[in-house]
């Protein structure tokens, strides 16, 4: 793809992806034009970034004209592939594509790349930990860490790929060397409409793979079954249940491999199956791409896991505190209450993403004392979590304040919220700082 002198247009400029293609665009000469829907006062974090770089910019509205003025537009995963001007500019011919299939033209490194419901974020950081025990030049990122533009003409030994369905929606030509498919729950059904449009931007990204590639999927998963019966990949299709007959499978905390290779699991950090379903993958993964048993064994020893993921972040008073602040769907709560034991006093909340919460009821009747529920989705969620108690507030504060008061010691609180965060916080991240900040507080009062 030819950049110099070439008019490229950014859509969408948010703090990391956006400013860093500018600064790849501006590096190779190219003419930028970025296009945002925020006021210039949103947008003042990112416009600072790319302070010194000229480019055409255009907010609140794209123009037909101003839209016209570029053969191709990079949209920003954070941006819906059916806005009307996107809509729009594909019927007038113009080009519009994401960050990873603009970066998919210059890539030259071997690309892992990781989707899929739940897990993607751990998996990936897994992975990338045991392969840096290994090759020193790792490359992580995507959907998280840095965008894949960063990479781009660096010596890696890999790309670890984090890969979401929102960056799958203008993204066509990618090809992993290998893929993985964790698992496919209802998620983002807000933004992608329908489970069968949600499962097949997933299948997209193994859609260039030939026989030579490796495509892990999960074998417990009915639609990563489907995927890997469609796909020309060898499939690696892996069991983290106590599945014996599938080709990967663990048997005793250890990992075993079709032509009887072994990995041992025993005595992670991590918590909970989903953790098992994580690391069965992760290995697999480094196996596929025949990365040391003992590298692998050793590295697995070393993993903390990430913040935010079921994080205990501490006891006090006796009572144990557990940030998971990333969950943002009713399955990622329902493995965070499977993997604690004992009496637990539960808090969700944030913005709804339309997911079921019966089967989160379930759970929750048989091992929360209670539910703290707060913001927009919180009358939503308590008309489904029939036969649990709930408590219904506005905030988190108010929320965690009702917990701290209803828990008893030697019991846990966890911290995860099911929903977005979108409705009160700019990110997960924000969520999970504040919850944190709250059990300081908490643990300074007499
Ligand atoms: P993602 O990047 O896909 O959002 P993360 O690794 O960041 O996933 O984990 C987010 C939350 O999802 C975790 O806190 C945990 O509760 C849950 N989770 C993690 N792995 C899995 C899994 N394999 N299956 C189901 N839930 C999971």
């Amino acid at each position: 793809m030819e950049l110099k002198n070439q008019k490229i247009g950014i859509v969408g400029l948010g703090l990391r992806t956006g400013p860093s293609l500018v600064k790849y665009l501006h590096a190779r000469q190219a003419e930028i034009y970025v296009f945002d829907e925020k006021s210039e006062d949103k947008l003042k974090d990112s416009l600072k970034l790319i302070k010194d770089i000229p480019v055409h910019l255009e907010l609140g509205r794209l123009s037909p004209e101003s839209l016209a003025e570029c053969k191709t537009w990079i949209v920003s995963p954070g941006v819906p592939c059916y806005k009307p001007y996107l809509v729009d500019a594909r019927r007038r011919d113009i080009q519009t594509i994401s960050e990873l299939e603009f970066c998919t033209n210059f890539v030259q490194v071997p690309l892992i790349a990781i989707t899929g419901s739940n897990g993607k974020s751990t998996t990936t950081a897994l992975l990338t930990h045991i392969l840096q025990g290994w090759k020193k030049r790792i490359f992580i990122g995507g959907n998280f860490g840095s965008p894949l533009v960063e990479a781009l003409e660096k010596p890696f030994d890999f790309i670890v790929l984090e890969v979401s369905t929102f960056q799958m929606e203008l993204t066509e030509s990618i090809h992993p060397k290998v893929a993985c498919v964790l698992n496919v729950t209802p998620n983002h059904l807000d933004r992608h409409g329908n489970m069968a449009t949600y499962t097949s931007l997933k299948e997209k990204l193994l859609q260039n793979m030939v026989k030579e590639d490796i495509a892990v999927l999960n074998d417990d998963d009915e639609d990563c079954r489907f995927i890997g019966a469609r796909t020309q990949a060898t499939t690696w299709m892996f069991s983290w249940k106590n599945r014996k007959h599938a080709p990967i499978h663990v048997e005793d905390q250890t990992i075993v491999f079709p032509d009887r290779r072994t990995i041992s699991i025993k005595n992670l950090n991590l918590l909970g199956n989903h953790n098992i379903q994580n690391t069965v993958a992760a290995v697999s993964m480094a196996v596929a791409i025949d990365c040391p048993k003992d590298v692998i064994e050793k590295q697995l020893q070393s993993f903390k896991g990430l913040p935010h993921r079921l994080e205990n972040v501490g006891e006090y008073r006796g009572i144990t505190f557990f940030n998971d602040a990333k969950s943002s769907t009713p399955e990622s709560s329902i493995q965070a209450l499977n993997a604690l034991t004992g009496s637990i006093v539960y808090i969700a909340g944030g913005r709804s993403k339309n997911a079921s919460y019966r089967d989160l009821a379930d759970i929750l009747k048989k091992k929360a004392k209670k539910a703290f529920l707060y913001g927009e989705c919180a009358e939503q969620m308590k008309s489904q979590l029939l036969g649990v108690e709930v408590e219904v507030f506005s905030t988190l504060d108010n929320a965690f304040k009702g917990a701290v008061q209803s828990v008893g010691k030697s019991e846990t609180i966890l911290y995860s919220p099911a929903n977005s965060s979108f409705d009160q916080y700019e990110n997960f991240e924000k969520r999970g700082e504040h919850f944190v900040r709250l059990i300081e507080e908490f643990s300074k009062k007499k």
